[in-house]
């Protein structure tokens, strides 16, 4: 079976574990799919990464949704905060904050920083985005292949309010998402240069061999939905023959960890489970869904989208191979 992820960070990472554990595939550390001795692969797993919260800090190249994939899939992150390397120190953090070198509110981890030495070097050097990620999990082997959506530089920008001026301005989402915490209210997000972006290689043709394709519980606004304005990505979509399913991130009416709600408030969509369903929307009506689903308990009637509830929060791996396995059951492409 091939299945296309739609993916963000913290969230979309530990559904891939889920999936990963779904299918049968080793946990960490291993190669790029699994299968029986000499039978050839016998699950593939393509993840599309919302590249949006990219940003150049103090020179080098920050790429934290694929990094979070990566390090969560290779078993090298930081379980209790989520994001980062485990076993991280901060040395050449508080040696900028000495320079004061802005930013001093992005927390650089010392482990970190050779990821990002070694990426902005290749980038440098030419290489497209794609062909760097390759090269870092050939560290990581994540087994799964992590695809950023797009190799241009395609960033989301969130319109603010200036403390200062009082003025609307736009700052990088990085910039409102970590040293603001989402607290400065967000009017709206702009991903800059996305509508030009063509799809990394790979994705559109993943896409279009895939037997399902999944929209992970991730932030549906900056993760997503960022993923789903690159404009070859979404018609590649449209055109596939795989079933689209989309799991919730919002259970009772909230989001899980994180603060999807300040960035649903910003684009007028309600922070409810039936809300963000229709946001997405039917395929054929304008939307992307053939498939919904949210928590069990949680209701939401999607026009032109077929709706089950099941439970939904990832606690354990277990439990989040069971959330996979519904939504491969709701593709169609599961049969116990
Ligand atoms: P980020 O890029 O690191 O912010 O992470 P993502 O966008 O991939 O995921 C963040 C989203 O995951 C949040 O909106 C949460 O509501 C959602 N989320 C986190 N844990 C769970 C969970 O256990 N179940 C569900 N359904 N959603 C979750
Ligand atoms: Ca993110």
């Amino acid at each position: 079976m091939k299945v296309v992820v739609l993916v963000g960070g913290v969230g979309g990472a530990r559904f891939l574990m889920g999936v990963k554990a779904a299918l049968g595939m080793p946990a960490v550390g291993t190669a790029e799919t699994a299968g029986g001795p000499g039978d050839g692969p016998a699950h593939e797993v393509v993840a599309v990464v919302n590249t949006g919260d990219d940003v150049w800090m103090h020179g080098l190249r920050i790429c934290p949704d694929l990094d979070t994939c990566m390090y969560t899939l290779g078993g090298g992150i930081d379980t209790e905060r989520g994001w980062g390397r485990a076993g991280e120190s901060w040395t050449v953090k508080e040696e900028l904050a000495a320079y004061g070198a802005d930013p001093t509110w992005f927390g650089l981890g010392d482990r970190d920083i050779a990821t990002h030495l070694v990426r902005s070097r290749m980038l440098r050097a030419g290489y497209p985005l794609s062909a760097v990620t390759e090269a870092l999990c050939d560290r990581w082997k994540p087994g799964v292949r992590l695809l950023p959506m797009t190799d241009e530089r395609a960033e989301t920008h969130v319109v603010v309010d200036d403390p200062d001026s009082g003025e609307q301005r736009a700052i990088h989402f990085q910039e409102w998402w970590v040293r603001h915490r989402a607290g400065l209210r967000a009017h709206a997000f702009v991903p800059v240069g996305t509508d030009e972006a063509e799809p990394a290689p790979g994705v559109v043709e993943a896409i279009a061999s895939a037997d399902a394709v999944l929209l992970a519980p991730s932030n549906p606004v900056v993760s997503v939905g960022t993923v789903l304005a690159v404009p070859g990505i979404r018609r590649a979509l449209l055109e596939g023959p795989a079933k689209i399913v989309g799991l919730s991130p919002i259970v009772g009416d909230r989001p899980l960890r994180g603060m999807a709600d300040a960035c649903l408030d910003a684009i007028g969509v309600a922070t409810t489970a039936e809300a963000v369903g229709r946001h997405y929307g039917a395929r054929g009506q304008g939307g992307i869904l053939d498939g919904w689903l949210v928590h069990e308990g949680d209701r939401a009637e999607v026009p032109g989208v077929t709706v089950r509830a099941v439970p939904l929060l990832m606690s354990d791996v277990d439990a989040t191979a069971e959330m996979a396995r519904d939504a491969l059951r709701l593709a169609g492409v599961w049969h116990d």
